[in-house]
């Protein structure tokens, strides 16, 4: 076939993954084109709160933490309850340090590690972040770096069909522009970067039908293409019904209000005013049961250590301001600001505070330690949402993408939330950070494993 171009590396969508990848591919000396559908590079990874686990950084041992890559991976297998891959869950928390210390050493990034709250399942303080913790900034340094780079981000590109050869070599790309022109672009090598499919109702319906009418909180482009693809080359793909959801998005506000309020001492009560679960579970498997209480709405309850705690938190001031967060002296003027039943709350709150007192265990299996709650208390009403979908293109430790007989295409990688994430095949397997982790390290791994392939380094 004739392509309108040629270029030796195709990288789809310009989030974390592919950013990442298209500088690793940089970095090795492989010529690289990035296109993105958007007009401007954001992905999820922009509406992300940017933190990306590491387990050995230099970042940690700078700020006297203790962790390793055997510890981290023991989180993420525990939280999958084993029904992840052990061997790419230990390969991606060996590569985590290494692509961490290459962001700040040799791209200047300045990730340094959350160390106020432990996410739950960690047992290392290792979520990586830019100086104001979020996504925007995240997706800013990293599209400012490849500008500086030099490394064309086509905009406004949106990828529609790869080319291809019966034996599955990737020949290029048909990509459309928003004036409904078309253009072909030739490839030696091609990273799939274009996440998943949370942003397409039908897939979701089929693939998470929990979550058909979940608010979706992640990129409207997210369209599941990469699993189109896939299904038409014959990749292995896993896990497609694996997900992370997120029990407390201010409602009717839209904003996320961090889960760090749960794990420092927080409670959720539904609109009875009674605890439905253990919080300290994960907030991804939250979701679905915030949305199974009545009304489908809940709301954190919290006081004011935590309220100052959460000004740490770019979205939790934003919630704030947009006047989601409500306060009261007292646990009964709570409840009739909140419109709950003041009887129900007092007793919820009465029974959370003797078992911070005795240290003991509540019947969802929390414990309290040192969770008591005092005057003045605060509220926020919350949802559950669907944050992104975790399964994808069977890929290996090179990031190759798999066929489904386990042999890796030629010239095709994939990595983010376009590649099989490491959650297992629910909600109740993702483990904070499992997103931008697959997103960072494999999109290194596949930049710079096409390079070293276009430059004849390396053989499939
Ligand atoms: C609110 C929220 C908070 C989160 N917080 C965290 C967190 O703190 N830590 C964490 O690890 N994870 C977090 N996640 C998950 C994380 O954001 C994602 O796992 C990660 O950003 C995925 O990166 P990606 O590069 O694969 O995808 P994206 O960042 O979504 O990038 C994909 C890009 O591909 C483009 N694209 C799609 N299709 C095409 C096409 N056909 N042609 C061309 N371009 C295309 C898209 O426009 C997009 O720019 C969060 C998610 C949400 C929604």
């Amino acid at each position: 076939m004739n392509f309108d171009a040629e270029v030796p590396i195709i990288i789809v969508g310009a989030g974390a993954c592919g950013l990442v990848a298209a500088m690793a591919a940089n970095s090795d000396g492989g010529e690289v084109v990035v296109l993105e559908r958007d007009p401007v590079p954001q992905g999820s990874t922009a509406l992300s709160s940017g933190l990306i686990p590491a387990a050995g950084t230099k970042a940690q041992k700078a700020q006297g933490l203790d962790d390793s890559a055997d510890k981290m991976a023991a989180d993420i297998i525990n939280k999958a309850h084993q029904e992840n891959d052990p061997a790419m869950v230990a390969a991606l928390c060996r590569q985590s340090a290494v692509s961490i210390d290459w962001l700040n050493d040799v791209h200047g990034l300045s990730l340094g590690v959350i160390d106020s709250f432990l996410y739950p399942g960690h047992s290392a303080y290792r979520m990586h972040g830019t100086p104001s913790k979020t996504g925007r900034e995240l997706i800013g340094v990293l599209s400012r770096r490849a500008e500086t780079l030099e490394i064309p981000v086509i905009t406004d590109a949106r990828v529609t069909d790869l080319f291809a050869d019966p034996d599955g070599t990737i020949r290029g790309v048909r990509f459309r522009r928003p004036d409904n022109s078309e253009e072909t672009l030739g490839c030696q090598a091609i990273v799939l970067a274009c996440n998943g499919y949370g942003g397409n109702p039908e897939m979701v319906a089929k693939l998470i039908p929990d979550m058909k009418d979940a608010l979706y909180f992640g990129h409207a482009g997210n369209q599941g293409e990469a699993i189109a693809w896939g299904r038409d080359l014959g990749a292995g793909m896993t896990d497609l019904g694996g997900y992370q959801g997120h029990g407390s998005v201010a409602h009717p506000h839209g904003i996320l209000v961090s889960w760090a309020l749960m794990m420092e001492g927080g409670i959720q009560v539904n609109k009875d005013g009674r605890r439905f679960s253990n919080e300290h579970d994960g907030y991804s498997e939250q979701a679905r049961r915030v949305i199974a209480q009545p009304g489908g709405i809940v709301w954190n309850i919290y006081d004011q250590r935590l309220h100052d705690f959460a000004q740490d938190f770019d979205d939790y001031r934003q919630a704030e301001t947009a006047g989601a967060v409500r306060q009261a002296a007292t646990i009964g003027d709570l409840a009739e600001i909140c419109d709950l039943p003041a009887d129900a709350l007092v007793e919820t709150l009465r029974d959370t505070e003797a078992l911070s007192a005795t240290g003991g265990q509540d019947k969802f299996g929390r414990t309290f330690a040192k969770d008591r709650l005092a005057s003045p208390y605060y509220a926020v009403k919350v949802t559950g949402a669907l944050f992104h979908t975790q399964g994808g293109l069977n890929v290996d430790e090179r990031a190759r993408v798999l066929k489904s007989d386990g042999t890796p295409f030629a010239n095709l990688f994939a990595g983010g939330g376009a590649a099989r994430g490491l959650s297992g095949p629910s909600d109740w397997g993702y483990l904070s950070g499992n997103g931008l982790l697959t997103a960072v390290t494999l999109g290194h791994i596949a930049g710079a494993q096409a390079a070293r392939l276009i430059k004849n380094e390396i053989s499939v």
